[in-house]
């Protein structure tokens, strides 16, 4: 009895569970996306990242590094053609080798129209191209986690049931971070603000921001004198209380804007540049937000 009992738990050692069959080969391309795909594949395989570091999401150039990822992918997951726009050509490539998903698309998920940059007056146009930051809002997270798991269970229906499993969990922390978030920020709702290039209007619109303009709308490219002199004038009057400039961009501009006047300069980094990556840097990525938000708007006084 006892002989037996041994080999079963020996068999139970050297078979590895659920017969291990091996996850497709997954791409992600920003870090807030990988780490979404990353926390639906937990248990069975890891995504790979695309853009990593602090490289600016929206002129993306490709490396022969990363035409090799793309190439032995069969799930790729992306925001759209709204963001990573120089990676529609090698995507379009894949069609009937790989799955592409792009998450902007994901049912369910709130868009919103794209503005110009500047300081905002009146309301930002209903049609047009929409603005591509989706995820930075936990409620379109969950949009995206749906999506995430509905692509990976049709791609590898072997491990569906624990992709269904990791997205219920992964839900149900996005809804807890998403209620954190709301009470960091309860006390600031009404402090204006400017931020460097237009990544935050699903933030803002989900917990009530007064963010006033935006720099740029294109981060990579130069701003003109007149808008210079327009945010320059909005800080000086106290129209905004800070201006926020983001780590994968030079500080030079945000810091001549601010001199002299008595607007603090905070950081918000929509990609999590410097944050390792995985399932936990999503949620990292958006209380570090919170908190520099909070931080720079309430130190001021009022
Ligand atoms: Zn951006």
């Amino acid at each position: 009895m006892r002989t037996r009992l041994l080999l079963l738990l020996l068999l139970a050692v050297l078979i590895p569970p659920a017969m291990a069959r091996a996850a497709p080969a997954v791409l992600a391309t920003i870090k807030p996306v990988h780490s979404l795909v990353a926390g639906v594949m937990e248990g069975v395989g890891a995504p790979e990242l695309l853009i990593g570091g602090g490289l600016s999401e929206h002129s993306y150039a490709l490396k022969p590094s990363d035409a090799a990822k793309i190439a032995r992918a069969k799930v790729v997951f992306w925001i759209g053609p709204d963001l990573e726009t120089t990676l529609s050509g090698p995507l379009a490539n894949l069609a009937g080798v790989a799955k592409v998903v792009a998450l902007e698309d994901a049912p369910g998920l709130r868009r919103l129209a794209a503005r110009p940059g500047g300081l905002w007056e009146g309301k930002p146009p209903a049609s047009g191209p929409i603005n591509p930051h989706v995820w930075l809002d936990p409620q379109n997270a969950i949009a995206m986690t749906r999506a995430i798991a509905v692509a990976l269970s049709a791609a590898d229906p072997a491990h569906a049931v624990r992709y269904a499993a990791n997205a219920k969990s992964q839900i149900a922390r996005l809804r807890a971070l998403d209620d954190r978030l709301a009470r960091i920020l309860a006390p600031v709702r009404t402090r204006p603000f400017i931020v460097f290039h237009d990544a935050y209007p699903y933030f803002q619109s989900r917990y009530g921001l007064d963010a006033i303009g935006a720099v740029t709308v294109e981060p990579d490219r130069p701003v003109g004198p007149r808008r210079v002199e327009q945010l320059r004038n909005a800080l000086k009057s106290g129209k905004a209380v800070c201006i926020f400039r983001e780590p994968q961009f030079s500080p030079a501009l945000i810091r001549a804007l601010a001199a002299g006047t008595r607007a603090r300069v905070g950081v918000l980094d929509p990609l999590g540049a410097d944050l390792s990556p995985g399932p936990d840097l999503y949620p990292a990525l958006m209380e570090r937000m919170a908190g520099a938000l909070a931080h720079c708007l309430t130190a001021h006084g009022t």
